[in-house]
């Protein structure tokens, strides 16, 4: 970190002293280790914190940030401390650097295609009841699956930013969040409205507007890869798409309607035909152990893994349509392996021993399972 930097984040820190002091913290000992654990912190992670603060206020420090090229120590710093509101004006001038429109319009294109083939799927499904299947298609439709960063951005020129007073700058953003929060109070929920930042490393998904967002710096490879071919693509950020549109239509999306409102409109017949159809997914997955010796809970994990499945199948239906009439046999064949591959890869994975039998014991099985199981039931794979 060169001088400049520390010099500003050091009167940051003095700043935010002297508010801990006027606001007569518990004792002497608790602000001063406070306040050398804030500093040691800042000394060592400067430009994680820095991001982190700009972005959702602290509270979030872990920042690993995919676009970290994007936002350097220096500038991320800089802009975060100094220029908090320029950072924001930023954001919105490096997002579409990073991710530009065309980018932007090619997941649109890929988004649009699996949320077609979804829907034809649900259409055909045989467990399903006929109202059941009305809500879960009208879900699909009104669906706001937001890519890389929100149309409408927020304004922020109201917010007084000053580079002397951080603890300040952070109360305000504070108060502005509260008020804003107060102000949709009645008002129609806003489904294109963003939940994360798009240099976030993440995907929300919001039931209660109906809403999906894939933040930008998710979309890089393996997720998304502009450099490679569109059926890896398909296989990849294509696959995830489906496995989110399924969670919409499924046990948890069940008990919200296409509106968000909280309203169950799975039947218990439906539920029952859901149990029959996924029996055999759940016994498959329990039946896998890792080195360790544990078993998977086929039965925990289950809406995740009919998810993968689902979601793979209505990306591969999407990408075999979007090829249209193309009769070369091997090209479409050459395109298939592309398609796995794509969705290989876009879930590759490293574990401990130790983080493997955590993985192992949640709902999301670990990544080899998950990319085993979905190639052992698309007979396609295998041709
Ligand atoms: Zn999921």
């Amino acid at each position: 970190m060169d001088t400049a930097l520390q010099e500003r984040l050091h009167l940051a820190l003095l700043a935010q002293r002297r508010a801990f002091e006027a606001e007569r913290m518990p004792t002497y000992e608790v602000r001063r280790d406070r306040l050398e654990r804030l500093l040691k912190m800042t000394r060592q992670h400067g430009d994680a914190l820095a991001a982190a603060m700009a972005q959702d206020f602290g509270h979030r420090a872990r920042q690993e940030s995919l676009l970290a090229d994007v936002f350097t120590v220096e500038s991320g710093a800089r802009h975060a401390i100094k220029h908090l509101r320029g950072w924001m004006k930023a954001r919105r001038v490096a997002t579409p650097l990073h991710f530009p429109p065309e980018h932007k319009a090619r997941v649109q294109v890929i988004v649009a295609n699996v949320v077609s083939a979804f829907s034809q799927r649900v259409e055909a499904a045989t467990w399903m009841s006929p109202a059941t299947k009305t809500m879960a298609l009208a879900k699909l439709r009104s669906l706001y699956f937001g890519v890389g960063y929100p149309e409408r951005w927020q304004d922020h020129s109201s917010l007084v930013v000053d580079p002397a007073d951080a603890l300040g700058n952070l109360r305000r953003i504070a108060q502005r969040n509260y008020g804003q929060a107060v102000a949709r109070l009645g008002q129609p929920a806003d489904s294109a409205e963003w939940c994360i930042a798009p240099q976030w490393p993440g995907a929300v998904l919001m039931f209660h507007q109906n809403a999906y967002n894939f933040a930008a710096a998710l979309l890089q490879a393996p997720k998304f890869d502009p450099l490679a071919s569109d059926a890896a693509n398909y296989g990849a950020i294509g696959a995830i798409v489906g496995h989110e549109l399924s969670h919409f239509v499924d046990t948890l999306g069940a008990d919200y309607d296409a509106s968000g409102n909280k309203v169950r409109w799975w039947t218990a017949a439906d539920l029952a035909g859901y149990e029959a159809a996924t029996a055999p997914l759940v016994r498959q997955y329990s039946n896998y152990s890792i080195p360790s010796g544990e078993h998977l809970d086929g039965k925990l994990m289950l809406v995740e893994n009919v998810a993968d499945l689902a979601g793979l199948g209505a990306a591969y239906d999407a990408y075999r349509r979007a090829l249209g009439d193309q009769i070369d046999k091997e090209s479409v064949r050459r395109q298939d392996r592309e398609f796995f591959l794509g969705y290989a890869r876009a879930w590759r994975s490293r574990y401990t021993e130790d983080g493997l039998r955590k993985q192992a014991a949640t709902d999301h099985a670990p990544e080899r399972f998950r990319i085993a199981t979905v190639a052992r039931w698309s007979p396609t794979v295998w041709e």
